[in-house]
């Protein structure tokens, strides 16, 4: 290798060590010239689009408006706005955000999440994190929801309120129905501060969302706010 070899070398790791999210596809980390997917990724099945449910916004056949879940229970949120679906390599860059320290993500996430409210014309106070339990969040170094809250918050302007605290760690959700981790969820998660949300509309923010358990848990804690909204990088359809 030579000199000038080497030094073009040292100079993308530093580039790549200041800027990581300096135009590179958030899901491959392939360099593109500008904004965050590249044409291939683009080109995959990655946007949540076609008919959804107009409460949680999961995928439905077409002529419904609701889903199954929605029509039978109770919601106390809203509306819920993800861009992604949770699949493919959309899942694979959330597993990277929220398990091997992929961090700079959350940047291109909030961008995708702030332009889907923005096309909905959502009108929302104050943007709240779903929390995660202090031990998780050593282990991880973050909750990514927050850093994800702290992103869309630089894009839009609306402030951060981190009122909801993680008590106790949940145990594995994933083997659990949706009673069941709904009886797991309440009285893990208490709210902290009732004022800062109260008659406000409030928009909670989670990485993904699956069945829609945490956020309605959360919900119902915030049922003094005026509107409840959520938004997720990506819904398991
Ligand atoms: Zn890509
Ligand atoms: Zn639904």
């Amino acid at each position: 290798m030579n000199l000038k070899t080497k030094f073009l070398k040292i100079k993308d790791l530093i580039l790549d060590a200041l800027f990581p999210d300096k135009f590179k596809c958030i899901f491959c980390g392939k360099d593109i010239p500008s904004d965050f997917i590249c044409k291939d990724c683009l080109k995959q099945d990655i946007f949540n689009e076609g008919n959804r449910c107009e409460i949680c916004d999961t995928s439905i056949k077409e002529g419904n408006i609701v889903c199954e879940h929605c029509q039978k229970m109770k919601r106390h949120f809203k509306k819920v706005y993800s861009p992604f679906r949770y699949d493919g390599i959309v899942r694979k860059a959330i597993l990277q955000f929220k398990s091997d320290g992929a961090k700079y993500l959350a940047k291109g996430f909030a961008e995708f999440i702030a332009q889907r409210l923005e096309v909905e014309q959502l009108e929302y106070d104050v943007i709240i994190p779903i929390p995660s339990h202090k031990k998780t969040i050593r282990k991880r170094g973050y909750n990514p929801a927050k850093v994800l809250a702290e992103e869309l918050s630089k894009i839009t302007s609306k402030p951060v309120v981190d009122v909801l605290y993680k008590v106790t760690q949940t145990k594995n959700q994933k083997l659990l129905n949706y009673n069941e981790r709904q009886t797991n969820l309440e009285n893990s998660i208490m709210l902290l501060n009732n004022s800062v949300i109260k008659n406000k509309n409030i928009l909670l923010i989670d990485d993904i969302i699956t069945t829609g358990a945490t956020i309605e848990t959360c919900a119902k804690l915030c049922n003094k706010a005026k509107n409840i909204y959520a938004c997720a990088v990506a819904r398991r359809t």
